[in-house]
């Protein structure tokens, strides 16, 4: 059975979607594989998803920093360029300054290197300078602003360096290196000095940027200048100090070497790669074992002194604010979506029971359809019955009516017969008397005569009383009805029956009082009911030797009371109630119309009264019940 013919019960019994599948078995498992997979790839394209989100949040919010980075460099720029820029003319004003020239003369005692050295020791602790010192052309320090110091650069070379063979080319020496003899760091400027237009030596002076670098330490970002090596000259962070940002190629370590620039320092690549850029701007990625940084780097090169600054921001704020956005996105996006399904399932389900509403509205439609075609198919065959039963009662009354009319004719056909019996006998006799009467004359037997005359008109007198019962017979039975004795009724019965009576031996009993028992009925058809109760008592008396018939009426209150027995076989049993229906009849065929009792029933129930059977033990009773009329 499928489902869609599934809608046994009130309520259709919906089966839709996979709850059809789990019916065929093997179908769930594969369902739910399928749902599965399904759910895996949207979850991995919802990750993919969130995650290009959240690198594109990353980006935007990096770059945002952008201009940060860009001003932090511009005042750190700014700052060493002012820094240099304090010392610049500093030697131009030296240059020509009578203790250091003559402390480079080859004569010079040492006075003249004692004023030198105090000079330049005045100078250096004036100005802030790490260190002053003289050179002569072969690159031996003559005269220094440490030389009361332990590491005193007194007697020592440094022929080597750029800036001293710059200046002595008459150039202006400008160099970033690790002090080879104090270890310490310093941006070197070195300038000729010179006597009466000869270079007679080279001055440095040396300045301390540990100063510039220690304002950067306490700051959010990292900050490192680099040389034109790319080595890491100024740092925040102290360990990044002398690490190269790239591998160094033997050329540029041979460069190094040369001029002992970082003097033994190993030049170790730092840790930082490059992780992408934003904007143009690189980001590096610090990647020590304990730590895993990213920095936009914001760059901007010095030329005046060989340097590039480097901003380095850390981006682990942005990435967090990218990560809070992202989430913020995805709960919005998770709320969003919850509603949504929601709203969905919601319709759904509404879909559903205005499903269902609408299949048990169309089964119930279907049912009072179904039921109100039964019913008016039932209407008709009940229409067409009562028809049928109308037309039947139609012609039960109309063969009823032709039948009372049939039974009336033979009645008369009956009476007819009895009559002309009755007529032709004492007609027969009246002749012969007339004969014999007028035989008599003639031979003068007057007396005899007279005899017969007087038997004559005895006979004729009876033949009157027979006109008599005919005329009364001959009433119309529909006349209006009248107060009648019950006591004449009975009289003119008995006449008309008189002849039946005389053929048969039978007991007649007539019990009735003296006064007249007042009725309102039709004379003649009261007298037909009696007539055809006291003809079926001399039918069912027939045979019998010591037949009885008693007639008895009386007054009961108000009502008048006729009854006829006989001691007849009686009515048979379970025959009672149909005895008066038309046609009933257990006589032979020719005998009896079985009209008799119905018609006379009906004319009793004409005058207001009714014709019943009493019990009997012994043959049977007839009672004519009718309203008595007081006289
Ligand atoms: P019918 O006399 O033509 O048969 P009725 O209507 O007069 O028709 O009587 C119907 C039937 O009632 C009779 O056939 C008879 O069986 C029964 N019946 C009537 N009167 C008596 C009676 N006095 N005794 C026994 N049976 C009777």
């Amino acid at each position: 059975m499928s489902e869609a013919t599934d809608t046994r019960g009130a309520v259709p019994v919906l089966r839709r979607g996979w709850l059809r599948l789990d019916r065929r078995g093997a179908g769930l498992p594969r369902l739910l594989r399928r749902r599965g997979l399904a759910l895996l790839l949207l979850a991995a394209a919802a990750l993919v998803l969130v995650m290009a989100g959240n690198s594109w949040l990353t980006g935007r919010y990096v770059a945002a920093t952008i201009p940060q980075g860009e001003n932090i460099l511009r005042l750190a720029v700014s700052g060493l360029r002012g820094e240099l820029a304090r010392y610049e003319r500093l030697p131009d004003l030296m240059d020509r300054n009578p203790v250091l020239v003559r402390a480079l003369k080859p004569d010079a005692d040492t006075v003249d290197l004692a004023a030198a050295n105090l000079y330049l020791r005045h100078v250096a602790q004036r100005m802030g300078l790490s260190d002053a010192y003289i050179m002569a052309p072969d690159g031996t320090t003559r005269a220094a602003s440490n030389f009361d110091q332990r590491f005193s650069f007194v007697g020592e070379r440094f022929d080597y360096r750029p800036y001293f063979t710059e200046a002595l080319a008459g150039g202006q020496g400008r160099f970033s290196a690790l002090g080879t003899t104090s270890g310490k760091r310093g941006y070197y400027f070195g300038r000729a000095l010179r006597d009466r237009g000869r270079i007679v030596g080279v001055l440095v002076l040396k300045i301390d940027m540990d100063a510039i670098e220690d304002s950067w330490r306490a700051a959010e970002y990292e900050m490192i200048v680099t040389d034109s090596e790319g080595i890491v000259f100024l740092a925040s962070r102290r360990d990044w100090q002398f690490h190269a940002l790239a591998p160094l190629t033997a050329e540029a370590r041979t460069r190094i070497a040369a001029t002992r620039r970082y003097d033994d320092e190993p030049l170790e690549v730092l840790p930082l790669s490059p992780a992408g850029r934003v904007e143009g701007h690189p980001i590096l990625r610090l990647g020590l074992p304990d730590q895993r940084r990213d920095f936009l780097t914001v760059s901007e090169a010095l030329p005046e002194a060989d340097w590039t600054v480097h901003v380095l921001l850390d981006t682990a704020p942005a990435r967090r604010q990218a990560l809070t956005g992202t989430l913020a996105g995805l709960m919005i996006f998770g709320v969003g979506a919850a509603g949504l399904m929601a709203w969905a399932q919601r319709r759904a389900r509404l879909r559903e029971r205005l499903s269902i509403q609408a299949e048990a509205q169309a089964q119930l439609e279907g049912r009072v359809a179904a039921r109100t075609a039964e019913l008016a198919e039932l209407n008709a065959r009940l229409g067409a019955e009562v028809d049928e039963r109308r037309a039947t009662e139609a012609e039960l009354r109309r063969t009823q009516r032709h039948l009372v009319q049939s039974a009336k004719l033979a009645a008369l056909g009956q009476m007819s017969a009895a009559l002309s019996h009755e007529l032709n006998q004492p007609l027969g006799a009246v002749r012969n008397f007339a004969a014999n009467a007028l035989t008599y004359l003639e031979r003068n037997r007057a007396e005899d005569a007279r005899q017969n005359i007087t038997r004559i008109l005895s006979l004729t007198d009876r033949m009157t009383e027979i006109g008599r019962t005919l005329r009364t017979f001959a009433r119309k039975p529909n006349a209006q009805l009248s107060e009648v004795a019950l006591q004449d009724v009975l009289r003119d019965a008995m006449e008309v029956i008189a002849f039946r009576l005389d053929r048969v031996p039978v007991t007649l009993r007539l019990d009735l009082p003296s006064d007249p028992l007042r009725v309102r009925a039709g004379p003649v058809r009261f007298q037909q009911v009696v007539v055809n109760l006291v003809s079926n008592a001399l039918d069912a008396l027939e045979d019998r030797p010591d037949g009885t018939i008693h007639i008895e009426g009386r007054r009961d209150g108000g009502r008048v009371l006729l009854t006829v027995r006989d001691n007849g076989p009686g009515i048979p049993q379970g025959l009672e109630d149909r005895i008066f229906d038309p046609f009933f009849s257990t006589k032979g065929v020719g005998s009896g119309l079985g009209l008799g009792l119905s018609i006379s029933f009906n004319i009793i129930k004409d005058f207001g009264g009714e014709l019943r059977i009493l019990p009997t033990e012994r043959g049977a009773a007839f009672c004519i019940d009718l309203p008595g009329v007081e006289s």
